[in-house]
């Protein structure tokens, strides 16, 4: 469904953000991008639904193909009704507007306005807690309580691939457990495609098929989740979730430097 090539980026004529990135999400699969502060994940999100250049920033090589179409130059509002919606980190929601609002202003690029009612209800049901809160004002809502609004709002789009930026950040351990079977629940029930980029590189891989690790503006690693879950190198040197103790730094860096592909 999408396939990114090489792409390099920069913000502001000289930042490098992207240095040849590549990857590809096949179509009804959950694939999660992972690393560091500053990797680049973000900027890929960007890239792939047009928000970049908003950003002062510029696709300057390579190209970002979905459904077989290059979309480099394509404005964001095109893109999804093309079907690419990015849900941003929660506290994106609209906070004078309720609950309910927030998800009736989700589905605005769509044409089918008689299914906005039942879809606000399947959303309610895998999110029973914005069911009870659906006359609130979103301002009003518990950090994660917004998170999951965002994804609902993602939801109402009905789009063929969705792009979530970090479901975890700030939100409680359990909560983010709950959020991320509902992410699964949402792949298996609606085939619905979804790039997934995560600090929390557990809990992304135990709901992705494949995973892909940046540093530096390209991929290191990538693999289907459970192998990357599984390679105890590649958990304590780039996901930050050692199972054996801690190595020295030395080993660490010279592993670093094999990147090797795992696939
Ligand atoms: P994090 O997990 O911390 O959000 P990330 O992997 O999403 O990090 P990006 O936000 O994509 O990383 O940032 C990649 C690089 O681009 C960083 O060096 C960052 O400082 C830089 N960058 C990001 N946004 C801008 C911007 N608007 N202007 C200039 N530089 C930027």
């Amino acid at each position: 469904m999408l396939q990114v090539n090489n792409l390099e980026a920069v913000y502001q004529k000289n930042i490098l953000a992207l240095r040849g990135m590549s990857l590809h999400v096949p179509e009804g699969k959950i694939v999660a991008l992972l690393g560091s502060n500053g990797a680049g994940k973000s900027t890929t999100l960007k890239a792939i639904s047009g928000l970049l250049v908003g950003d002062g920033g510029k696709i300057t090589d390579g190209t970002i193909e979905f459904q077989g179409e290059v979309i480099n130059d394509i404005m964001p509002d095109v893109l999804v009704k093309k079907g690419i919606f990015l849900s941003m980190e929660g506290r994106r929601v609209f906070k004078d507007l309720t609950v309910e609002e927030n998800l009736i202003a989700g589905a605005y690029t769509r044409k089918d306005r008689g299914n906005i009612k039942a879809d606000i209800e399947k959303i309610y049901g895998y999110f029973p807690k914005l069911k009870m809160l659906q006359s609130r004002k979103a301002g009003y809502l518990s950090g994660g309580e917004q998170q999951m609004l965002a994804i609902g709002r993602g939801l109402m789009a009905k789009p063929k691939l969705l792009l979530l930026d970090e479901p975890s950040l700030g939100i409680a351990p359990l909560l983010v457990q709950e959020i991320f079977q509902n992410i699964k629940k949402i792949n298996e029930e609606e085939g619905m495609t979804i790039l997934v980029v995560e600090q929390n590189a557990n809990v992304a891989l135990s709901i992705a098929h494949s995973g892909y690790i940046m540093e530096n503006g390209r991929v290191v690693m990538q693999g289907d989740a459970a192998s990357l879950l599984s390679d105890n190198e590649i958990s304590e040197h780039y996901l930050g979730i050692g199972k054996e103790g801690s190595k020295d730094y030395k080993e660490a860096k010279s592993y670093k430097r094999r990147q090797r592909i795992v696939w």
